[in-house]
């Protein structure tokens, strides 16, 4: 292997550790305390563990958690309506709505509803909006940290050629964004693409976000190149014992290592950033609505 990995949790430990020293610090000088409030509707095991995972880190950092669990057949308008008491309330500084919502429930109309300023999942329309045209923003949370990986690894990222392969709401165009607003080249790649491969291979930066295991491979990478995977696919994992599963990325791990400069491994890569900028982005909205200076 010649690729360095990147170490995702000890990057996530750092930023939480920073949150963790901004909090008491919020405390102390205001007698502030940020608030992340995340809304779970139904029983989705998967988001059952991300809902969880978010209270205990929010917790953590010194942040007051409040969790609403509603059950699968909550009304719209049973929703809409705690959104709008959670807008209100001046405890609650960040407001993340867990997806996917059940069928009977208007993603679009929910997200929108969410006020752009407590947004920290950087999902409504003013902040996609905002973070388009270059100003200040709510940033979505998985791009911001493969973002401050790629700074952390990189410095400055001018110039550099970026292949964003996937164009979704949540990571493939906001990382596409913010890429640009590092003036880098920008190129996104989605399933319609001719020749991904080779485009790939143009590439100083890969991010992969497309939710297909293993799909890209060495050969499509630039010796040297950055491999940032954001895919989490989860593969039956026979040899750990029966109807267990192992978590794998977009990109093939060992070929693709032995030819990358950094690669960010499935799991302890992007993953564990995710929520490290969730925390990061519930302190940067309480330093916001009360006028106070952004924690860098
Ligand atoms: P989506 O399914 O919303 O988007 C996938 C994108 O990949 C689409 O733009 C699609 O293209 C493109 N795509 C699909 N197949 C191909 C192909 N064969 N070649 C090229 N492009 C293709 O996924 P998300 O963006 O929500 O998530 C992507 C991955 O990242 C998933 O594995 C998800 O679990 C993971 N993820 C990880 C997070 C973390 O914290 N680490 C957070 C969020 C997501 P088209 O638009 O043409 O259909």
């Amino acid at each position: 292997m010649t690729a360095r990995v990147i170490d995702g949790r000890a990057f996530a430990k750092e930023v939480t550790g920073q949150v963790t020293a901004q909090v008491a610090h919020l405390k102390h000088t205001q007698g502030l305390t940020p608030g992340l409030a995340v809304v779970l509707v139904g029983e989705d095991p998967a988001s059952e563990v991300y809902v969880r995972s978010k209270g205990k880190r929010t917790v953590e950092v010194g942040m007051a958690s409040f969790e609403h669990r509603l059950a699968a057949d909550t009304p719209q308008d049973h929703l809409i309506d705690l959104i709008d008491e959670m807008n209100a309330d001046p405890a609650v500084h960040g407001i993340l709505v867990q997806l996917p919502l059940p069928d009977h429930i208007d993603e679009a109309i929910v997200l929108a509803r969410v006020d752009p300023a407590k947004d920290v999942d950087g999902f409504h329309i003013a902040n996609v909006g905002l973070l388009a045209t270059g100003q200040r923003a709510m940033v979505p949370c998985t791009p911001l940290g493969c973002l401050m990986m790629l700074r952390a690894h990189h410095g400055d990222l001018s110039g550099l050629n970026a292949v964003v392969v996937g164009r979704s709401n949540i990571v493939g165009k906001p990382m596409a964004q913010l890429l640009l607003r590092d003036n880098c080249t920008v190129t996104v790649a989605h399933s319609r693409t001719k020749d991904i491969a080779e485009l790939c291979r143009s590439a100083d930066i890969v991010v992969a976000a497309v939710g297909r295991p293993r799909m890209i491979t060495g050969d499509w990478i630039k010796p040297g190149a950055t491999v940032i995977d954001v895919g989490i696919n989860r593969l039956p994992a026979p040899e750990k014992g029966e109807g267990k599963t192992r978590l794998v990325g977009d990109c093939d791990f060992d070929s693709c290592a032995e030819v990358a400069g950094a690669i960010t491994p499935v799991p302890g890569g992007v993953g564990p950033m995710t929520i490290a900028c969730l925390l990061a982005n519930t302190l940067t909205a309480c330093c916001r609505a009360h006028g106070l200076a952004e924690p860098d």
